[in-house]
């Protein structure tokens, strides 16, 4: 079975669909959580999602989005579009971010937003994390979003904790290395390259595919500036940042 794994869509309904469009059919869609929050579009893409086979998890952004946490612990910017978003939900689609579990097992591999041991909040950015994270857990993957970064941790037989960064186009074998993978966001890249990025994992191959695509960032800026969003929020789509 092929999954197609996206994270941190953030209402880019453009970065979504092209991502969709380029990943191809897969059995079920894993999303990793911020389906919204940010971009113009929170409502359509979560219309998106539900109408495709998929699972999803809680990411911060969505919890604050639908009252599950408070929007004040968010920085200005991140908490004006929080309150704006929560206006263009459906009713139908507030319950659904708000029925997002915060973990989910697929068979060995775990999906989380943030971290098993702080699945909203925590940005798993370092190999000290990485290896208290393996210290506290026993599932061999663990698939998360939330820092809009690709990158993979490993743990090795000897239990040392190494570090890297997927590129465009990498098969990366799930073998008997404990592994961390994040595979980057769709609507919101924050790596310095501003390409949507997604996954697919094959779960015969034992394997997942990293993927970087262009999509018309223009457009959605378009759509955010017609929709009242900050410049900053704007600007910082073109660059990656
Ligand atoms: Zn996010």
């Amino acid at each position: 079975m092929r999954f197609g794994v996206i994270s941190d869509i953030h209402g880019n309904l453009v970065a979504l669909q092209t991502v969709l469009e380029r990943m191809g059919p897969v059995d079920q869609y894993w999303c990793l959580g911020d389906v919204v929050g940010y971009g113009p579009e929170p409502e359509e893409c979560v219309q998106t999602l539900l109408d495709l086979d998929h699972v999803v998890v809680m990411g911060n952004h969505d919890a604050a989005a639908v009252g599950v946490i408070s929007a004040r612990d968010f920085n200005g910017e991140a908490r004006r579009a929080l309150e704006w978003t929560a206006r263009q939900l459906s009713r139908e689609s507030a319950a659904y971010l708000k029925a997002a579990p915060e973990q989910l097992p697929r068979n060995e591999i775990l999906l989380v937003h943030g971290s098993p041991r702080d699945p909203i909040w925590e940005y798993l950015t370092s190999t000290e994390q990485a290896r208290e994270v393996f210290g506290e857990t026993n599932n061999p993957y663990t698939f998360v979003g939330h820092t809009h970064v690709p990158l993979v941790f490993l743990q090795d037989r000897e239990g040392r904790v190494l570090s890297g960064t997927p590129r465009d186009q990498m098969l990366l074998k799930l073998g008997a290395e404990r592994m961390i993978v994040n595979a980057g966001s769709v609507g919101q890249p924050r790596d310095g390259d501003p390409r949507a990025a997604y996954a697919v994992v094959d779960s015969e191959a034992m394997s997942v595919e990293f993927h970087r695509i262009e999509y018309d960032v223009a457009e959605t800026q378009r759509r955010m500036r017609a929709a009242g969003a900050s410049p900053w929020l704007i600007e910082r789509l073109k660059y990656g940042r």
